[in-house]
């Protein structure tokens, strides 16, 4: 039988962000993924880490969101210098692109909450905007500019959290799905695979869309569910745009490679993976409007994955009430490489009995 302090299951950018800051503070961490590292959504994201544009209002949600953005700069000189990966943070800005009156309206309320927080946001009229990004349409009103929203490469930050995270003495076992929860009455003490039982102290469930079901094998709601996001990429040459150009109807992200992405449908159709007709015909039409120049470039690839959807769409961390040694640090949906982060440090504080730095009460599993 295998030990551990702490037993994580799921190895996407959530588990690895935990694991890696349990590693510094010397615990034993032991993760169990089913797959392999990064894998699911934390391997198909867009890398956009834009909680400007996502026009969340003042609030603890929007806190956490901003904490875990400037955590990202000193986080990747880390990751580079210490595992060689270059998880290519590039601090492109958004530019919230305005089409109609409603759009003028939100972005009003954006402004003006976002210059209250201290935030930094420009307003750009078309001719502004056209200066900076030639190939947008001329049909656009004009932009709100976040200079302060980036993005980042997800799949090569989980590769590079992951890798760091073993080196610090992370446990990571690829192919071992959990199948069962070992529980002592009420405590939970460990876990089974189909090959293997492991005993931990702490149990965390980081499985992303899956958590819900890992819940149900110990009869616990966890009200996460799977929301199908569908992407495509389109080969630019590397010339359309410097600024990640954000709308209401989905985005098109230059990515440092040259490719632009555009993305994303958000539907609730289960864990069908499949790729429509309907969902890439939306998100090729969204980008025409955006940039029109792009009708005529070659789409290199499509794909999907499952955002980790809560009812309220805030993410559930802390202890699962009812079942002491069990924690949850999943349901990010859209921002899930955003809060990577601030997610790991938070959850490693928790569970190395800390007070966590920032309140986690709004993001209790019985909210
Ligand atoms: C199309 C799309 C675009 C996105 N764009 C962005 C973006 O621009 N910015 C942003 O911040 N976020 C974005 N997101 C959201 C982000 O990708 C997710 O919120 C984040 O990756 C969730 O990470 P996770 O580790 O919780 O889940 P996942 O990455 O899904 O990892 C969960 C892991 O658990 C494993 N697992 C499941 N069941 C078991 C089991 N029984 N035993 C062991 N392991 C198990 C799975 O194999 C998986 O590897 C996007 C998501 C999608 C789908």
């Amino acid at each position: 039988m295998k030990t551990a302090d702490v037993l994580i299951i799921g190895g996407g950018i959530i588990g690895c962000s935990i694991a890696l800051e349990l590693s510094r503070a010397g615990v034993q961490v032991l993760l169990l993924e089913r797959d392999r590292i990064g894998c699911e959504a934390s391997g198909e994201a867009a890398g956009m880490l834009a909680p400007q544009a996502e026009g969340l209002s003042p609030g603890p949600f929007l806190d956490l969101c901003l904490k875990s953005r400037e955590m990202f700069d000193p986080l990747q000189e880390v990751l580079k210098e210490e595992t060689g990966i270059d998880i290519e943070y590039v601090r492109s800005g958004v530019l919230f692109l305005l089409f109609t009156e409603e759009d003028e309206i939100l972005a009003k309320r954006m402004f003006e909450e976002q210059r209250g927080r201290g935030l930094t946001v420009e307003w750009w009229d078309r001719q502004q905007l056209l200066e900076a990004e030639p190939h947008v349409t001329p049909e656009v009103r004009g932009a709100l500019c976040l200079p302060d929203d980036h993005q980042v490469q997800n799949a090569r930050m989980v590769r590079a959290l992951a890798l760091l995270g073993a080196r610090r003495g992370v446990q990571l076992v690829e192919g071992s799905a959990v199948t069962g929860i070992v529980r002592d009455r009420d405590r939970v003490i460990g876990v089974r695979s189909l090959t293997e039982t492991y005993h931990a102290g702490k149990v965390v469930v980081a499985a992303g869309a899956w958590s819900g079901g890992i819940g149900q094998l110990l009869n616990q709601d966890i009200p996460i569910r799977p929301a199908r996001g569908q992407l495509l990429s389109v080969e630019t040459g590397g010339n359309f745009s410097r600024h990640i150009l954000y709308s209401g109807k989905g985005y098109v992200t230059p990515w440092p490679n040259g490719e632009v992405v555009v993305g994303s449908t958000i539907e609730f159709v289960g864990f069908e993976k499949q790729i429509t007709v309907a969902g890439i015909g939306e998100l090729l039409t969204m980008a025409r409007r955006l940039v029109p120049a792009l009708a005529s470039r070659p789409i290199l690839r499509t794909w999907s994955g499952f955002r980790p959807w809560t009812p309220d769409e805030l993410p559930y961390l802390g202890a699962v009430p009812g079942s002491p040694g069990l924690y949850i640090a999943s349901g990010h949906g859209r921002n899930g490489i955003l809060l990577a982060p601030v997610t790991g440090q938070l959850m490693a504080e928790l569970l190395r009995d800390e007070h966590p730095s920032l309140s986690l009460d709004p993001f209790r599993l019985d909210r």
